[in-house]
């Protein structure tokens, strides 16, 4: 990016449940830090999922994808509820965002576990266990045994019926994720740990050999291989051990979901999904929460820190991303918390949505 005056067009996708709700207060966030290192955004907002069901009969409109692709990056808030439980599998809110991610062909899957030090009792483990974990699991999202030829039913040779899958990847796939995964360890803390299970599968085995082939052209990256089934115990043992972690689609998918519940915070948690050129697509990982959606309770948190990330893997523009990362920790240390985070006795101030969302601003403002 130039120096000044840099202008990127921005899809907003709010959705479902709360995701209006924290979107709105991302977009206020995102412009505020944006125009202090002077960007300019240009924001489209668009339907997607239930809401794109109701107005206009599908969870993906042509439109929606149309303008999503165009753009230089694209925040979702959720999708999916109730309402739409029962849909056929066409018709369901959630086929909307796996359109989605298709059609933008994002195929890195970027989920941070970040423990906040003011957060640490919310988390199932020990607090000297959690205190300082920050964990980026980077997972493989288009390619593995979820998408392997030949699948499907049938029945082997002593006639019984039988399910299968095929793990699947090619040097193709291994190469860019592995780029990818290298790029965020150098970012980071410089180490980097990639997952496996090379004792058993041959697709691992090769896996493994195109990181190692991968890494030469990253010197300053520490490179490290775990099986997985160590990795998942590692994880709870002594997770600060961890910095970066590049795997497959299966076994990101289990471990993401792993590491994200070590901070206890699902409120706080935002990810980003890239691809080679083109928009990522950038989102928190909690669902639509129809249970309070419209109650002004939501914790805008994920969403806002998707914004930063947004900023930081999406347009390179890391100082406007440091001072969102920097601000949703100053309103925190100042006190400020939605219901999902607060704890009684304490000497916090537990405010709505939208109250939180006024902090982040005042702290954004404040420049700590
Ligand atoms: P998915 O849509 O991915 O299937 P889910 O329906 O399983 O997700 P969520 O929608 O993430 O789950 O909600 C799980 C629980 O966490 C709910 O009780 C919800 O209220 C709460 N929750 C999720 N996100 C937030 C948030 N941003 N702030 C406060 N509470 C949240
Ligand atoms: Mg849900």
């Amino acid at each position: 990016p130039s120096t000044s005056h840099r202008s990127y067009t921005i899809t907003l996708l709010p959705g479902d449940g709360i995701g209006p709700e924290v979107v709105s207060v991302a977009k206020d966030v995102l412009t505020l830090a944006g125009s202090l290192e002077g960007i300019k955004y240009d924001f489209k907002e668009m339907l997607i999922g239930g809401a794109a069901l109701d107005t206009a009969g599908v969870p993906l409109p042509d439109e929606t994808l149309s303008v999503a692709k165009e753009s230089d990056a694209v925040l979702l808030g959720a999708i999916g509820g109730y309402k739409w439980d029962q849909n056929e599998k066409r018709l369901k809110p959630e086929t909307g965002l796996l359109q989605l991610r298709q059609g933008l062909t994002v195929f890195a899957n970027l989920r941070p576990a970040t423990v906040f030090p003011q957060l640490v009792d919310a988390s199932p483990l020990k607090k000297e266990i959690v205190e300082g974990v920050d964990i980026m699991v980077v997972r493989e999202l288009t390619g593995g045994i979820y998408f392997g030829f030949p699948r499907g039913y049938g029945v082997n040779q002593h006639g019984e019926r039988i399910g299968y899958n095929t793990e699947v990847y090619s040097a193709l796939e291994v190469d860019r994720i592995a780029e990818v995964a290298f790029k965020i360890a150098q970012k980071r803390g410089g180490k980097l740990c990639s997952v496996d299970k090379a004792n058993v599968l041959e697709a691992s085995m090769f896996w493994r050999k195109r990181v190692l082939e991968k890494a030469k052209e990253y010197p300053d990256v520490e490179l490290s291989h775990m099986y997985v089934d160590n990795a998942s115990m590692q994880l709870i043992r002594y997770p600060k051990q961890f910095d970066t972690i590049v795997t497959n689609n299966i076994f990101g998918d289990i471990l993401s979901d792993e590491a994200s519940m070590i901070t206890g915070s699902i409120g706080m948690l935002p990810s980003a999904s890239l691809g080679n050129s083109g928009p990522g697509l950038f989102e928190p990982i909690h669902g639509s929460a129809p249970d309070i959606a419209g109650q002004d309770k939501a914790n805008p948190c994920a969403t806002v820190l998707s914004a930063a990330m947004l900023l930081r893997y999406g347009l390179g523009e890391d100082k406007a991303a440091e001072r969102i990362d920097k601000a949703v920790e100053d309103t925190l240390n100042r006190g400020f918390r939605t219901a999902d985070i607060y704890s009684t006795g304490t000497n916090q101030k537990l405010v709505g949505c939208k109250q939180l969302g006024e902090e982040i601003l005042k702290s954004v403002e404040s420049n700590v």
